[in-house]
């Protein structure tokens, strides 16, 4: 019903009166350096007045932005005045570790945890728990609850995780998330609708019934998304990659581009039902921004 309502809603015009009744989120990462810092901060300043319900700051592999991440975090919720997130892994640390990290973030009124099982340090060898750490994801979410009542966010993956021996497991263990105390997953980013649609279709029938997000990438780069991709098993489409050949040295009209494809996508998930989208900014603003206005969301006055 939901497909059929998506391809009946596809037959409207583009974007024609969209009521910008949908609700966002921006993931952000931690600056390397002072001046990735400012970029950083003038992002937040420009999507702040959309009144995106959080934000949210990843961890480095093997937890290396720990501190980073942290400040990111604090600055953005005391400063910008968003409900920040924390993102948090499993990696290269000890239970009291990472308890101890949250047990901080709560400390400081941080309420919403990102809980992850993170990849190994390497980025190439298979995942192994830290001896005395948390073994995965829902390991870590029971762990939490025990800290303090976080709000927690975990991932999904409608193409599958890569470490999965099938979708029915790793739909598994993502109900197991929601069991464990998940609110909401947010998931991979993909490019076809219809994967999204399939995703939530066989989730709900595998009895989760918690929000499922879609993480929206806009394509800053090319390359990077195909090496993420590759990585994280996620599909690029063949006309997707015949829409970005030969815009190698043509920065400008790649973003007018990229635009157009996440547009697309998001207008034709808005279309199939959804309210919600996470938006994968990188740091950088405009493409969110001009996207999350074509779906209609205006922004509510400046960030104090
Ligand atoms: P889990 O859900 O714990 O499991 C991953 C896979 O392993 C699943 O397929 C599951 O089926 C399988 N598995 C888990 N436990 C078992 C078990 N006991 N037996 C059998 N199979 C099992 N990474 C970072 O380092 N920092 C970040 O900030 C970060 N942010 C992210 C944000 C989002 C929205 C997403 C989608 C991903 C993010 N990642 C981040 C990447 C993430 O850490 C990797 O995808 C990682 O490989 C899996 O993490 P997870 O929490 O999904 O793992």
């Amino acid at each position: 019903d939901q497909m059929r309502e998506a391809h009946r809603a596809l037959e409207t015009p583009l974007f024609s009166g969209l009521p910008g009744d949908i609700e966002v989120s921006f993931e952000f990462f931690p600056p390397k350096t002072e001046k990735m810092g400012e970029t950083l901060w003038q992002s937040v300043a420009t999507l702040a007045p959309l009144g995106p319900r959080f934000v949210s700051v990843t961890y480095g592999a093997g937890g290396s932005t720990r501190e980073r991440t942290h400040e990111q975090v604090k600055r953005i919720q005391n400063e910008a005045g968003i409900p920040a997130a924390a993102h948090l892994t499993c990696v290269a640390a000890t239970r009291e570790e990472v308890d101890q990290v949250a047990r901080h973030y709560w400390e400081e009124g941080i309420r919403h945890i990102v809980a992850l099982r993170g990849d190994a340090p390497d980025g190439n060898s298979t995942y192994a728990p830290h001896p005395g750490g948390y073994e995965n994801s829902v390991d870590l979410i029971a762990g939490l609850r025990k800290v303090a009542d976080f709000e927690i966010s975990v991932a999904a993956y409608p193409e599958t995780h890569p470490d999965s021996a099938d979708r029915h497991a790793d739909l598994a263990n993502l109900k197991a998330k929601f069991d464990a105390g998940a609110t909401r997953a947010i998931t991979q980013f993909f490019f076809e609708p219809e994967c999204f649609f399939e995703f939530r279709d066989v989730a709900r029938k595998a009895g989760i019934e918690g929000e499922i997000v879609p993480g929206i990438m806009p394509v800053m780069s090319f390359a990077a998304v195909q090496r993420m991709s590759g990585l994280c098993g996620t599909a690029i489409p063949h006309w997707m990659s015949g829409l970005f050949d030969g815009l190698d040295e043509r920065p400008e009209a790649r973003q007018l581009v990229s635009a157009t494809i996440a547009a697309e996508l998001c207008r034709r998930l808005y279309a199939g039902g959804v309210r919600q989208f996470h938006f994968y900014t990188l740091n950088r603003a405009e493409l969110s921004y001009a996207i999350c206005h074509m779906l209609g969301l205006r922004p509510k006055g400046a960030m104090p």
